[in-house]
């Protein structure tokens, strides 16, 4: 029996990978332009990490982390997530010693144990971006905005941005009283899960979606009007800069987000061409705070962690991405032409032309119809006349036009032509 991928996991082909090597690339341009840097951080953390900062009663501690003890008998697992291992990072080499603010950016994947289906798997990747170093809401408008110019560049429409504010913990823990004594009330109506968490967290209720629960969440009391002056204000002021952005938001009192780190400003980015469950694209949030759950000193961070598959799907229909054409194939009719195909392959890379040799012993009339299939720009065949007089034919595929050039004048004859026709 053949051997099979692990389940919620995906191998990517060539055909997938070049989404996904323009989604990287556009990322990596938009963000350098805002004066974001890469950051890599291991993929193997302990798992204390997420207990403390993801907090320990979150979905993804009680039941999603890969989790194992090794020979040291450590408990180590696979990343659930990004900005953890960014703040510990940070705070690991330093970097907040130097008073400035720092804009961080990664792309990998991450590990939950959830059940596969569409748009959540086992193993996903995420681009990821947090700033640490300051509160000020004019910069959340500006990690915002930075978010739907990359998305804009990448030509992703109809997404809806959901905005929140979850207090802090100066006005927090009230709004979290009223909020149980209104679940407390109505257990009855919950689902199993939502009766457990209005005891152990009742913020995640919000966060549910089972029909049964919606018409009692509906009706519970709104977050923001219970946010203290501070957060009120942050919250106003991050509106005012993002209608001086004209960016559109829909505030959403609902959107608590899954992880107990966020503090202030949380969003969501939203499409309904994801279906109606696994709808979310992008995720993110304030975490002032975050820094002194993993031992450092308080700090400052907001960012976001968007899901390279879920865009994927909104982006593979728009998109044609065919793979490479060569530029050039070079048919050979006998082993010594070969040997000659093959220098000569050699040259041409060398100037940057994408040139094909068939390794599998073709006829020169398969080696051509081969050509035809790759979508070759030009066809060369090299023979014994061609190897004596060092004149090589070249027939361009599109119209069959033909010229005889020196080897010499390969290289720059197929580039000009492209040039020209691209
Ligand atoms: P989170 O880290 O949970 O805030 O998620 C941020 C984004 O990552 C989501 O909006 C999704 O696009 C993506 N994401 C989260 N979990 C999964 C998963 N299991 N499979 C695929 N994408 C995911």
């Amino acid at each position: 029996m053949k051997i099979q991928s692990v389940r919620g996991t995906h191998d990517l082909l060539p055909e997938s990978v070049a989404l996904w090597q323009k989604i990287e690339a556009e990322a990596r341009g938009v963000f350098q332009l805002y004066g974001y840097e890469e950051v890599r951080t291991p993929i193997l953390e302990r798992s204390e990490l997420f207990a403390r900062s993801i907090g320990a009663e979150s979905d993804i501690v009680q039941k999603e982390m890969y989790t194992f003890s090794d020979s040291k008998g450590n408990t180590i697992c696979l990343r659930p997530e990004g900005t953890a291992p960014v703040v510990r990072a940070y705070l690991e080499h330093g970097l907040d010693h130097d008073g400035l603010i720092h804009k961080l950016y990664y792309i990998g994947p991450m590990f939950r144990h959830e059940r596969p289906q569409k748009g959540r798997y086992r193993q996903f990747h995420q681009v990821g971006v947090e700033v640490l170093g300051s509160d000020h809401p004019a910069l959340e408008a500006e990690v915002i905005e930075m978010l739907e110019r990359f998305l804009h560049k990448l030509g992703v429409k109809g997404l809806r941005l959901l905005l929140n504010s979850v207090g802090c913990a100066h006005c927090r823990p009230a709004y979290v009283k009223v909020l149980q004594k209104e679940l407390n009330k109505r257990q009855d109506e919950l689902c199993p899960e939502c009766q457990r968490r209005s005891k152990t967290n009742p913020l995640r209720v919000l966060d549910c979606k089972v029909p049964a629960c919606q018409p009692v969440i509906d009706e519970l009391p709104s977050i923001l009007d219970y946010l203290c002056d501070n957060c009120r204000q942050h919250f106003e002021k991050l509106r005012s800069y993002l209608d001086l952005q004209e960016i559109s938001y829909e505030v959403t009192p609902r959107l608590v987000r899954g992880l107990d780190y966020y503090v202030g400003t949380t969003f969501e980015m939203v499409s309904s061409d994801l279906g109606p469950t696994q709808n979310a694209v992008v995720g993110g949030g304030r975490y002032d705070g975050l820094s002194e759950l993993l031992g450092g000193p308080p700090g400052k961070g907001f960012g976001f962690a968007l899901g390279i598959e879920r865009l994927v799907v909104l982006l593979e229909e728009s998109l044609d991405l065919r793979r490479p054409r060569p530029d050039i194939f070079l048919a050979y009719l006998d082993e010594g032409a070969l040997k000659e195909s093959f220098g000569l392959a050699q040259e041409l890379r060398h100037q940057g032309v994408f040139a094909y040799i068939d390794f599998q012993g073709r006829s020169l009339k398969a080696q051509m119809r081969l050509a035809n299939r790759l979508e070759s720009r030009f066809t060369c065949i090299i023979g014994e006349d061609e190897i004596q007089s060092g004149q090589f034919p070249l027939k361009r595929m599109e119209d069959g036009h033909q010229v005889t050039l020196d080897r010499e004048a390969i290289a720059s004859y197929v580039k000009e032509d492209g040039a020209a026709t691209s």
